[in-house]
């Protein structure tokens, strides 16, 4: 049996609080049994990790990131195992995520695939929000992403009120929502992520 990881990468600037807030959103993966880790992002870390290129690159990045499909997608070197990758990689960035969305610029604080990896932005969380609410924030966007690594479900997002993998329409929703009630994963989509880790577990 071998544990599931999580490599949470960081712009090497990154301050302590802001650290902090982001290892929170951690700890719900970490008490299902997964093993994370927050390091500096450089070219040594994102070696194992699935679409390490592009969080590479998306963590570096200062002007901004324009998410597409393809971002996660598994390399042709993965599917051949010439490189194998176990390692869920989790980014941060402080630069704004844009995504065409029905032909319009969407901007958006994270972006995810299941099985894959994850990235959140903190232009905007940065900008309009500060103190507590701004670190409950951070947390909670990381633990959101993290759970589309992990909840198999047919619905994308939980209907659920309070659950943390609630979909959001805007920024303003995602603090509505997600932030200021302080959401936590609701029963069903704990159970969801937890059968995603031990399958993992068992398949090793
Ligand atoms: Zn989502
Ligand atoms: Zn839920």
């Amino acid at each position: 049996m071998r544990q599931p990881r999580i490599r949470l990468i960081c712009p090497v600037s990154l301050d302590q609080s802001t650290l902090r807030a982001a290892a929170s959103g951690l700890k719900h993966f970490e008490r299902a049994g997964v093993l994370c880790e927050s390091v500096k992002v450089s070219e040594e870390v994102i070696k194992g990790v699935k679409a390490g290129p592009f969080l590479l690159r998306a963590v570096d990045n200062t002007k901004g990131i324009r998410v597409t499909e393809t971002n996660f997608k598994i390399t042709l070197g993965e599917l051949l195992s010439l490189h194998r990758k176990d390692i869920f990689g989790i980014g941060i960035t402080n630069a704004p995520l844009v995504q065409l969305v029905n032909d319009v610029d969407e901007r958006r604080v994270g972006v995810s695939m299941f099985n894959r990896g994850a990235l959140v932005s903190l232009a905007r969380i940065n900008i309009e929000l500060s103190g507590e609410e701004r670190e409950n924030a951070i947390k909670i966007a990381i633990a959101h992403e993290i759970g589309h690594i992990f909840r198999k479900s047919s619905e994308e997002h939980c209907k659920t009120t309070n659950c943390t993998m609630q979909g959001v329409d805007n920024f303003t929703d995602f603090v509505r929502r997600l932030v200021k009630p302080a959401s936590e994963f609701c029963n069903s989509c704990s159970e969801a992520i937890n059968v995603t880790i031990s399958s993992l577990m068992h398949y090793a």
